[in-house]
Parts: C-alpha cells; structure tokens; sequence
C-alpha cells in the first residue's frame, strides 16, 4: 500500500463510518407508514388542476378484447404493440384528462427528464420525431405523448378522467367486468395492469399539515393559477412571497433553481441531500440526428442500459453523467472479499467526487457541508442538474437543514424545523410517490379473480408472481409494474419491454384459442428463487444505506421480501422474458383452451 492509498483508505473508513451514522439518524419505526395518500382528509391535494371541472359523458356499456388500465407509456406502448397485432379492440382507461401518465402530471416548474432524450423517448424511428434538447422537458415529452396517441391513433379507445371501480373475473364468461366512476360497465377477456411506476403521490406524515392556512399543493399537482407562469415562464406571482418546498429529491433539484428566480424568499426543507452530478444539457444538433442509421435507437437503448448496469460496453454511446456514475457497480453480486473492497473503494471515490463539487460551487461553507450526500452512490437516485447547486449562492434562497430528522410541525402560518417557525404563502410538497407499498393501494382498486379472491388477500403475505405479469388465481390479467419485474434506470426500456411481452401474450391467446392463463403458484415459487440469486448483492449494500423508496424506507419485512424487482440487469430480465416466449410452451402457466 502506498500512502496515497492508505489516506484513501483512511477517508473510506471514516466515510463509512458517517454513513452509518446517517443512515441511523433517519431510520423510523414508522418506515413506509410516515407517509400518507392523497386521499380522505387530503383528497383535495389530489384534483386535477389541468383539466376543466364539470366533464361528464354517457356511460358505456361494451366488450372488448382488451382493458388497459393507464395511459402513460406503459399503457401506450402495450396499446401500440396490441396494434401492430391487428388487435384493435381495446380500451384505454384513465384518471386524466390524457395521454402521458407521469408527463401529464408532471408539470413542475423545470421538470425534465435527466435521462437522454435520445434514449428516453419510445419509437423515435417510427415516428420521426427528432428531440429538440438532449434532456428533454416535461412540455416537449408530454407533447410526445400526444403525438404518439394521434400517430397510432390511440385517442378513438382512450376513456379519459375515469376511474376503475372494481375489476371482477367472471369464470363462466371467462371474461372480467369491469364498473368505472363514469358508471361504465366493461368486459373484457384480458385486463391489463399499467397504472404507473411513480404515479401515486404521497404525504409526509408532519403533525399538522392540515392546518396551513396558506397555499399548498404536491409537485405533481402545480397550481399555475396561483404561482403564475407557466413550466417554462417565469412565476411572476412568487415576486412577493415566501415560499417553502419539502423534500430535496430528484423533483426539487429541477423546481428549486426555477422557484429560486422570482420567490421573494425560498425555504428548501431539506431531510437528506441528494447528489447531483453534471448535466451539461444542450440541443440536439439535427445534421447529427440526420447520420443516424437505420436500428440506431434499440442499440441506443441498450448500449444505455449496458452502461448503467455496470457493464463497460465497447463504446459507451450516450456517454453522460448516468453512464459514467453508473460505470462500476459495486452491487455486483461478490463474495470475494478484494473484490468487495475495491467496489466499496471505487463507491467512495465517486461520492466524494460529487461532495467536494459541492464545495467549489457553494459560496457559503455551512451550506455546502449541509449539502453533501452522505450514502453510497446505489442508496438513492443520483440526480444532474447545473443550476440546483448554485441556486444556493442566491441571497433569496435558504436551506434548512432538519439534520436528518425531517420537517417536525406544520402551522396555520409555516414550518417548524428545530423550534423555529418559518411563515410561508405557498407550501410545496416535492415529498415524492408510492413505489414499494402494496400494488393494489398503488392502483387503487383490487381486482377480484376466482372465486372473488382479492389481490390483497392473495398476496397478503407479498407478491406471487411469473415475470411480475402473471400471477396465480387471476387469469388473463397481465400487470406491468416493478414487483417482481425488471427495473433500469430508463424506465422507458423496462416499460416497452414489459409492454412488448404483455401484447406477445394476449396475441398468442387470442390466436391459439387460450380462453384462460394464468401463473401456477410452482412457477411464482420458481421465479421468487431467480430474484433472490440476483438479489444478493443489493440487499447486503441496502443494508448500508440511508432510508428511502430504494430500501422501503429501511422497513425489512416479510412482505418486503416478495415485493423485490429483478435486481439484476434489464437486459437479463429481457432475456428471461425472450427466452420464454420462444420456447413457445407458455412455461409455469396454466392455460384453458375455448
Ligand atoms: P423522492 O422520494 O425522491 O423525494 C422525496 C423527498 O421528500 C426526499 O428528499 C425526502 O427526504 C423528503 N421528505 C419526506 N418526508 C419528509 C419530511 N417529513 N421532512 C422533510 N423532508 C421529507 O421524490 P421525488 O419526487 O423527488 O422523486 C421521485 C422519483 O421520481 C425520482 O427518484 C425519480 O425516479 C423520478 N423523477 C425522475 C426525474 C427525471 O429526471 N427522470 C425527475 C424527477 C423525478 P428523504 O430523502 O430523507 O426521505
């Protein structure tokens, strides 16, 4: 060992050191149950603001081939792919007044997509359609949506600002029907699940947060009306207010910077920092995009999806932030105690790398200490942005840190952090979605299969599942989701691959004359033992880290331990799922013939 290695060594022991540190600091008892839904005494947090209120329409009473349910890329794309099948007979059902899921919620000001357009954003070659920045903002991937609706034309099937009631299998029709608030009555022979990954907003628990008198409203719910501006236009109403934002993930590292612009003063409540890396944004130079081959945007894709998981691929074609955070991947499944080592090594270099960022961009040295991220670089969601950091050199701009603790009270007048009352006019949430609490909750129904069987009771225990699609009990009903499924950081990959396998399914049911499929509880078994051989690794770094959606909030429960994601590559799980489909025996499935 060399001294530069041994004061390395020195900064990684004492590193880990303040990482456990901080990680007890945060750890509750009340885990996932902290945070609260937006529904009964906070139902009003949860209106739509983009939509006109008084939309009615007659109730329809119809079969169908297909339900989707979910009109954001998961439910488009199966919707796409159901096409190019020849299976027109669907319907999309969404809560929405339209296409875009996330991206219509989404409407924050400098709400982006970190990941590259050119990556991000399906079908690109189909459509045509050349991304304007290499980030692309929420207008312009909202935009895309829509135009993906109208180029397949999706918009005939789509039954928007609508909600399912209860989702019922019929098992003499072998059909489910299907009751929504619009008093619909639908059935349908395949029911498919896309009701989004980050799409059920949450709470935090703070003692009184019913009692702000002023202006309150979650991150995926702006009210324009109030701030003024617009997701691109200066918010000329914050001119003389004071404004205080809770939570300082990867949604207030885009909002902060522009909220900085016109709030008289701006409260960033900060429980943990995130860690933010370069983002280095810019246009898409159309004469590139124009050289592009034939094929560009799968390998696009999946050279990405090679980077991030660790995987040096030959040429690293996107060659950004993500690929190079991502490069070494210390949850790369080792016993090997060297190996470990020098994982562990390369972690802390890389986080230190971001934490001393912080200092040369920080004018005020309280600040930037506050500011550092004190987790390995797999805990939580690194986030890129050029503007959040220096946000903190505004006069206007102050952070309060809570120390890990978080907000403690909410007033009729502000917030309280450490004894001391911040008076506020606007209080925003940027505290975040639902991403491991029970499916059904997420989706907000519980579908009922045989025998009335629900889906909480069926998976009380945690989920049973063939891929994260099938599942025992609930024939025909194919769910998109991250339980027990794939997950990459593009969203969109895992999303077209999942959409991909769904529509495969219902078109092999419908051309083979499957009446009924649905997982065997064997093969849920099975495929529970193939997420714990990839698991190993993640679970024994989690334990490392400080709580958040990535851990279940630290909360190790026995449910917790069915409702895991493929924690290996997307491309692995892709594979699984290819593999299985060319085999073509419809494996660890039961299936009736008509
Ligand atoms: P997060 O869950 O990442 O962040 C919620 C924030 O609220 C955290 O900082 C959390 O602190 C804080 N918080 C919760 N409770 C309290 C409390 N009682 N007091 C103070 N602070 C509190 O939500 P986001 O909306 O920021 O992001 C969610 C996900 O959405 C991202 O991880 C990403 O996957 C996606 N996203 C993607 C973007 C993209 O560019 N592709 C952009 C924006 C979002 P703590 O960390 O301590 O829990």
């Amino acid at each position: 060992m060399t001294a530069d290695d041994d004061t390395i060594q020195a900064a990684l022991d004492s590193a880990k050191d303040r990482y456990r540190l901080e990680r007890e600091k945060r750890l509750r008892v009340d885990g996932l149950a902290q945070y609260s839904e937006l529904k009964g005494e906070f139902a009003d947090f949860d209106r739509d603001p983009y939509v006109e209120p008084g939309f009615t329409r007659e109730p329809l009473n119809e079969d169908t081939d297909v339900v989707i349910v979910g009109g954001g890329f998961a439910g488009m794309l199966t919707a796409i792919d159901l096409t190019r099948a020849g299976i027109r007979n669907f319907r999309i059902i969404e809560k929405a007044g339209d296409f875009g899921g996330t991206w219509y919620w989404n409407r924050y000001p400098g709400c982006m997509c970190d990941v590259e357009s050119m990556t991000y954003l399906p079908l690109l070659e189909e459509t045509g359609y050349r991304p304007t920045e290499r980030y692309a903002s929420a207008p312009e991937i909202f935009g895309y949506c829509q135009l993906l609706g109208r180029h397949f034309d999706l918009y005939p099937h789509a039954l928007f600002q609508t909600e399912i009631d209860e989702p019922v299998w019929d098992n003499d029709a072998k059909r489910w029907t299907i009751t929504t608030t619009r008093g619909d009555e639908i059935t349908t022979r395949f029911f498919v699940t896309a009701g989004g990954i980050l799409h059920k907003a949450k709470l935090p628990g703070i003692p009184g947060i019913n009692d702000f008198q002023g202006r309150a409203f979650h991150t995926s719910r702006w009210d324009y009306s109030f701030t003024g501006g617009g997701p691109r236009e200066p918010m000329e109403e914050l001119r003389n207010m004071r404004v205080g934002i809770i939570g300082t993930g990867a949604t207030a590292v885009q909002a902060v910077p522009r909220l900085a612009e016109t709030a008289k003063d701006l409260y960033v409540f900060q429980r943990t920092p995130s860690a933010i890396g370069v983002r280095d944004n810019g246009p898409v130079d159309p004469a590139w995009f124009d050289t592009l081959d034939p094929g560009w945007h799968e390998e696009r894709v999946r050279n990405f999806t090679h980077a991030v998981t660790g995987i040096q691929p030959e040429k690293d074609l996107v060659s950004d932030g993500w690929t190079k955070v991502m490069w070494v991947n210390a949850q790369e499944p080792t016993e090997d105690p060297e190996k470990i080592e020098d994982l562990e090594r390369e972690d802390f270099e890389m986080m230190q790398g971001l934490r001393d960022r912080i200092d040369e961009i920080v004018d005020d040295p309280e600040t930037a200490e506050r500011l550092k991220p004190w987790y390995g670089k797999h805990c939580k969601r690194i986030c890129f942005h050029d503007e959040y950091l220096p946000a903190f050199n505004q006069p206007n701009v102050h952070l309060v840190d809570t120390n890990g603790r978080g907000v403690e009270q909410i007033t009729e007048s502000g917030v309280v952090v450490d004894g001391e009352e911040y008076p506020l006019d606007l209080l925003i949430f940027a505290s975040g979605f639902e991403v491991t609490t029970d499916l059904d909750q997420r989706l907000g129904f519980d579908p009922k299969g045989r025998g009335g069987i629900s889906l909480s009771e069926r998976w009380s225990d945690g989920a049973h599942s063939l891929h994260g699609v099938l599942s025992g009990e609930f024939p025909n009903m194919m769910m998109i989701s991250l339980v027990q499924a794939g997950f990459g950081t593009n969203f969109l990959h895992f999303l077209a691959q999942s959409a991909h396998h769904v529509a495969w399914l219902i078109n092999e049911c419908m051309e083979q004359g499957i009446s009924e499929i649905e997982a065997t509880p064997e093969a849920e078994e099975e495929w529970l033992g193939v997420l714990y051989t990839v698991v190993g690794g993640i679970a024994r770094y989690s334990q490392t880290c400080t709580p958040g959606y990535y851990n279940s909030e630290g909360q190790r429960t026995a449910k917790a331990a069915r409702n895991l994601v493929y924690a290996g590559s997307l491309l692995d799980y892709s594979e699984y799922l290819v593999q299985w489909r060319n085999a073509g025996d419809f494996a660890g499935t039961k299936i009736s013939r008509n």
